[in-house]
Formats: structure tokens, sequence, C-alpha cells
């Protein structure tokens, strides 16, 4: 008999612990988990070494390090957003991860329930076990055709908010589709949260990994009546290419960054010292960093979404992120790989670590209605050029 608690059981072994383990396994190049095969910036490294030499060795106050919670202030105005006061709207946690505990925890209680879009990183499902909280799902349907956008539909959504919704997770640029919200979505969603009077908590790590000028990401805070009811939430890690440094933050008004720090001082009450002073040098002198970034991995992407088309499969665009996502089921059926006669998304991944030797995820984990990403498979571009075009040689194998 399991120990784990019945509130975890049903979310087994998160599909990123696995899937890399698989592809150390298989010698694959790993496309699965989402990180950077490649350092992050030397100025964030050289002053959170400077601040561990500093003596920054002892507790960050519970709501981050004044110089980190000035300097996220300062970028999101840079940003062209409203003011904000770094020390009653601004909270750092473990990442953003820990945000989005914090979020979930100091907000809902038992019974309440949040609309959450899927697919979706899977966290946000497990996250509303933490708190008791019920997910209502609304499906991002798939595009008819490879070059639309994944979208959901008005009635759907509007039909998801009930008297018992207390907050909806919105996630923009998009986690694993590479969606990016346009205005006229976002519109729609604040005047349900308005009519509702719903929280909307909105993670926006990728907030810098947008590649069509055409769709740039807004933040859901920054449209009319929605700034008081908005806790956005981002992190270093997507931006800068240092993922393990789990450094995120929130930012809300006062009501709800007490909701945020409620749980955030009793769950980890606060992150590494020495890496949120890195964390702010990197935030205040960001150079030309993410925009290079943005150069590589839109290389990346097409070289990635060549490959995937070279070897049959149909793929979606990506406008954002790091991810892409593609439809295996024709190739599924030319191989063979179908379980009950379809197509499936771990039988497709297996084979992919196992006999090509590439890693990416199956993404049904991503769906409250599994059936929904039997046919599909997301892949991570965020590598060295030369990783990229590895995992495309490798990827003929599948023609
Ligand atoms: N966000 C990363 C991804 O989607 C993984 C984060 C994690 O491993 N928990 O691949």
């Amino acid at each position: 008999m399991s120990l784990v608690a019945e509130r975890f059981q049903p979310f087994g072994q998160s599909i990123f612990a696995e899937y890399t383990a698989l592809a150390t396994k298989h010698g694959a190049v790993n496309l699965s988990q989402g990180f950077p095969d490649f350092d992050g910036p030397d100025l964030a490294k050289q002053a959170a070494i400077a601040a561990i030499q500093a003596g920054h060795a002892q507790y960050a106050p519970m709501t981050g390090v004044p110089p980190l919670r000035q300097a996220i202030a300062a970028a999101w105005q840079r940003q062209g957003n409203f003011a904000i006061d770094p020390d009653a709207e601004v909270t750092v946690t473990c990442g953003c991860s820990e945000a989005i505990i914090c979020c979930y925890t100091g907000l809902l209680n038992p019974g309440d329930e949040i609309i959450i879009f899927e697919p979706f990183f899977d966290f946000y499902a497990a996250g509303a076990a933490f708190a008791g909280a019920t997910p209502r799902y609304v499906t991002l349907h798939a595009p008819r055709t490879p070059g639309g956008a994944f979208t959901f539909d008005e009635s759907e959504l509007r039909a998801a908010f009930s008297p018992r919704t207390k907050a909806i997770l919105l996630n923009t640029p998009h986690n694993p589709t590479g969606k990016v919200y346009t205005r006229a979505e976002l519109e729609f969603i604040a005047s349900l949260c308005i009519q509702h009077n719903v929280t909307c908590i909105s993670d926006e790590v990728y907030e810098h990994l947008t590649y069509d000028p055409s769709l740039p990401h807004i933040s859901i805070a920054t449209l009319p009546g929605m700034r008081e009811r908005t806790i956005t939430l981002s992190s270093l890690g997507k931006s800068f290419s240092l993922t393990g440094w789990k450094v995120g933050w929130s930012i809300a008004p006062p009501s709800l960054t007490a909701a945020v720090r409620a749980a955030h001082q009793f769950n980890t009450f606060s992150g590494a010292t020495p890496l949120q002073h890195g964390a702010a040098a990197m935030l205040l002198n960001p150079g030309t960093y993410t925009a290079s970034l943005r150069e590589l991995f839109t290389r990346n992407r097409d070289t990635l979404a060549r490959a995937l088309q070279d070897a049959g499969l149909t793929v979606f665009r990506s406008d954002s992120t790091y991810f892409l996502m593609a439809d295996h089921a024709g190739v599924s059926k030319r191989l063979g790989l179908l379980r009950d006669g379809q197509p499936n998304d771990r039988a497709f991944a297996e084979y992919l670590v196992r006999e090509v030797g590439v890693a990416a995820i199956p993404p049904s984990v991503f769906y409250h209605n599994k059936s929904h990403g039997h046919s599909l498979v997301r892949f991570a571009f965020c590598k060295k050029e030369a990783t990229m075009q590895e995992a495309a040689s490798r990827l003929a194998k599948l023609r």
C-alpha cells in the first residue's frame, strides 16, 4: 500500500523527472524537460559569487532582499507597465513554482474552484490538490490547420465560471503550446473575471521569449479593471537560462500580496540569499541577453520544425516559450506504434527515446481529458544549436 497521501496519488511521478532519466538511460538528446544545456550569463554568476564572498549567508527577508524587489519593480515598469511599490506589491519566492503554490494555498479554501486551461503545465493541477481546491478545466483546442493557434471556445470558458469560482490560472506565453494569448482573448477572460469577481493568477515566466512581433506578450494586469484582481508571476529562470537558481516572484496589489505572503512565510520563508543578489544585478543590467536568446531559439525552433515535418509529423506553430507541439498520429500509424488501435503519446515517446535517441514529453499528462493529448508530443528547443542539429539528424530515422 502506498504511503503517499491520497491527494497526490493521482499524479504519480513527474513526467519531467521520468523523461530526463529515460534520456540519460538511452543516451538520447534530451528535448523533454525544458532547461537550457548551456550556462547562464556571467554577470549574474559574478554577482552571486560576490554576494557569497560579501557574507550574504543568512536568511533573506521573508519578502525577498530589497535590491531584488526594487529591480523587479524597475523591470516591470521598464516594460511599459504601471508603477508598483516594491515593498508592498513584490514577493520573492523559490522559483515561480513556489509562487504558484503560495497563490493556491494562500487564496483558495477547500471547495473553492479554480479554472485551468488544458493543456497545462502539470504543476497547476497538482497544486490544486495542495490547496484542496477543485479545478475546472477549459480546453485550448488544437488548431484545425498547422498554421493556426490553440484557442479556447468562449462559451466553454463562460460555462466554467460558477458561484464557487475563486480564481483562474492563466499562463501566457503558454507552455506547452507556444501560444501567446491575444489582446482580444485576454479582454474576454478579463471581462469574466470582473463579472464574477474572480482573481487571475497569471504565470508569465516566458514573457521575454516571444518570436512574432505581431503577437507581443501582454500582461493581463495591465487591462482595465484587472490590476486589482491579478497576481502576476514570473522568474529569472527562463529569461536568463538560470532555471536551477529557482528565483521567482509575484507582483500583486497589497490585498493579494497578503495572501501570497501568508503562504510563503510558512512554506519556504525565503529563497537563497546570494542568488537573490545575483538576480538583482541581472535584472538591473539585462543588456542584450534576452534578445540573443530569442534569436537562438527562433533558429532552433525552425530547425526542429523542419526536421519533424520531414519525418512526417504535423507541427503546430509556436510563437513563444521554448516548446512546440506536434501531431504524431500519421507516423505512429506508419510505424505500428498504436495502442488499442489508436495513436498513443507514451508509445510514441518511448519509441522516440529508445530507437531514435531523442527524448520528448508525452503530453497527455498536461490534459485533464487525457485522450486530447494522445496524438501529440511536446519538444523543447532551448538548447545549443549543435544539440538541435544532432536531434534533427536523429529524427531523420523516423522517415
Ligand atoms: N517547466 C519545465 C517544463 O515544462 C519543467 C519544470 C520541472 O521540471 N518541474 O519542461
